[in-house]
């Protein structure tokens, strides 16, 4: 039996980060991965500056800068209706709202990073097979290379995605949401540059985030395209030959970035929540997709993960590790991130009425001050602030 003060199970985005984020402290820690760090995964994903702001805390920013695009606008509109909502850097202070980065380049470099933290006993591709837990100490079961090996620990953090083996293995209880819609992940080389502003245009019956990328070849007109529609249109796309979905494209985004001259491969994903809704033993927690998988049409999962990532770091390094006292401290932002994804991702069950949207529209476009509460409550920057999230340069 190997015993260490903290067991991760899952080494994805969310669970490598939080054994970075540990890095400085005293705890022995063991990693439990079912895969082999990969370089495939075609997501671009929109990270705020919160999140931003953890990456460079951890030392990570320099390795990602040359494949991060500033986003220093956003422009949401509507089909069909007048008025558009526009968020700008400015109107926080902050030098960007966000970046995009390939979530593949997000992962080689924790992945660096993750193979040479001394206090992180890396077991990987290890799978977990069964956990049990008394009141302060949980026993899991893991197999690798057909050896199985004990490990136990007074807290184990389940950071092993949405079908969550930990999860699965506590008894813990889920909401789960599949929705009608897809999303399909590909890049658009535009004929102009994209002025880092990035567009989420709503459609009839879908969303159309079009987010700046950068790239060595094409440092200012490429774009992410995230289009998220109901599963026949989805693969009524992915079956258009590239002249006719760039067509296609173009016709439901319009002309905000000029002329559309080509894509990448296309990729769909399933859209799906997934909520805990049961309490959890005392010595087990759960953070990323295991604890909430969201629909990205508003880009909140990884933030997300990563706000909690920062506030769990917090309360471990002052000693005052109290699991009411966290969940306490991330509910608010965990309600706020799960309501938007949600809200956005069944809007089109029910239509709104034509006047209601445009004069929302325009009201909120006028609204600083409500503009400001709005981005800041999305970037993790509302009430207390986890420490690795600020900068440390003030
Ligand atoms: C199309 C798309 C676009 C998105 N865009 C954005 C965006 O722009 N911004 C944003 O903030 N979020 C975005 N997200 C959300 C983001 O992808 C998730 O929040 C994030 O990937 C969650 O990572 P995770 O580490 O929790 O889970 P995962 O990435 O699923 O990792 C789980 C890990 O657990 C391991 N594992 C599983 N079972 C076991 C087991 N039994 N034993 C050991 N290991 C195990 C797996 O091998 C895996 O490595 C997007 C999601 C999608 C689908």
């Amino acid at each position: 039996m190997q015993q260490f003060d903290l067991i991760i199970v899952g080494g994805g985005l969310v669970g490598a980060g939080l054994a970075i984020a540990l890095q400085d402290t005293q705890l022995k820690i063991a990693l439990v991965d079912a895969r082999k760090p990969s370089n495939e995964d075609p997501r671009l994903f929109a990270l705020n500056e919160s999140s931003c702001q953890f990456l460079k805390n951890l030392h990570l920013w320099q390795a990602l800068e040359n494949d991060a695009a500033p986003i220093e606008k956003v422009h949401v509109s509507w089909e069909k209706h007048f008025g558009a909502v526009r968020l700008k850097n400015e109107d926080v202070g902050l030098a960007s709202l966000g970046h995009v980065i390939p979530a593949k380049q997000i992962e080689l470099v924790l992945n660096e990073r993750l193979a040479n933290l001394p206090n992180v006993t890396l077991f990987r591709p290890a799978t977990l097979i069964n956990l049990t837990h008394a009141e302060n100490v949980a026993t899991l079961q893991i197999k690798q290379d057909e050896q199985t090996f004990y490990l136990q620990t007074p807290l184990v953090i389940g950071v092993d995605g949405t079908e969550s083996t930990v999860r699965k293995e506590a008894q813990i209880e889920v909401e789960r949401v599949e929705y009608a819609q897809c999303a399909l992940v590909t890049r658009t080389l535009l004929q102009r540059s994209h002025y880092h502003v990035a567009y989420e245009r709503f459609t009839k019956d879908g969303v159309i985030a079009m987010l700046p990328l950068k790239t060595a070849e094409n440092p200012d007109n490429e774009c992410a395209t995230i289009w998220t529609a109901n599963k026949e249109k989805i693969n009524h796309l992915l079956q258009l030959s590239e002249v006719d979905f760039i067509a296609a494209l173009q016709n439901e985004f319009g002309y905000r970035l000029g002329r559309l001259v080509g894509i990448t491969k296309r990729h769909v994903f399933p859209l799906q929540k997934v909520k805990v809704t049961s309490s959890l033993p005392a010595c087990i927690l759960l953070l990323g997709n295991a604890a909430h998988t969201m629909s990205p049409v508003a880009a909140q999962g990884f933030n997300l993960a990563i706000y909690e990532v920062a506030a769990l770091v917090d309360c471990l390094q002052d000693n005052k590790f109290d699991l009411a006292d966290f969940r306490r401290k991330i509910s608010q932002q965990e309600t706020s991130s799960m309501n938007l994804s949600h809200y956005l991702s069944t809007l089109f069950d029910k239509p709104i009425p034509h006047f209601v949207l445009s004069a929302g529209m325009v009201a909120l476009d006028v609204m600083t001050p409500f503009k400001k509460h709005f981005i800041n409550q999305f970037i993790g920057r509302a009430g207390s602030v986890p420490r690795l999230l600020l900068s440390m340069d003030a």
